[in-house]
């Protein structure tokens, strides 16, 4: 809360519980509204010391302009067109942050309103991506299918084929090793065509 590090005092306005300064033990006097502390007369001396420029008001005129306000029409904050004009800090201090709110939230929904102008932009153009990709891919796709259908069907042909031939050597071997008299009887050459497939092809 304490604006100014250059102020050892800690008796901030809104921490406040006693009607002494503890350090002091005298009354409060003052109240600083830049560094929001609240001081007796001996910290008003050495606070003024420092902070020539800070916003000072005694107690009792705050305590007047409170009383003063609370006598007034508050209804002259709901029209953004006054000109209060007055000498009263806290009255002058009401106009400003209530003028300051209205101005921000305004900002804030305005701003709020950009995000979400950019959203419903991109959500439209991430839509239209989506779209136009499956456009895109979609007869590739069906491109890619018929080519797989072919090579497939080419694929197990070349299968058949090289099956019918390992068959036809097996028998060739089979007589040659029955014709050397050996009871055991084995495949030499291998089935190899598990290795014909688009991954084995293309490496
Ligand atoms: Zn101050
Ligand atoms: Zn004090």
């Amino acid at each position: 809360m304490n604006k100014n590090s250059n102020n050892s005092n800690n008796n901030y306005i809104n921490q406040i519980t006693e009607t002494k300064c503890s350090e002091h033990e005298k009354e409060f006097e003052y109240l600083c509204f830049t560094c929001n502390s609240i001081l007796c007369s001996k910290c008003f001396f050495n606070h003024y010391k420092s902070n020539k420029d800070h916003d000072v008001e005694s107690i009792d005129e705050i305590k007047k302009n409170l009383n003063n306000l609370s006598n007034n029409d508050y209804s002259y904050l709901n029209n953004s067109n006054h000109n209060y004009k007055t000498d009263n800090y806290i009255q002058n201090r009401i106009n400003y942050i209530w003028t300051s709110i209205k101005r921000l939230s305004y900002q804030y929904t305005s701003l709020g309103d950009k995000v979400t102008e950019i959203s419903n932009h991109f959500e439209k153009l991430h839509q239209f991506l989506i779209v136009e990709e499956h456009r895109l891919k979609k007869p590739i796709s069906i491109d890619q299918d018929t080519v797989k259908e072919d090579l497939d069907k080419q694929l197990n042909e070349l299968k058949s084929i090289i099956n019918i031939i390992n068959f036809n050597n097996n028998n060739i071997n089979k007589k040659e090793v029955e014709l050397d008299d050996d009871n055991q009887v084995k495949s030499i050459v291998e089935d190899t065509t598990d290795l014909y497939s688009i991954s084995t092809i293309n490496s």
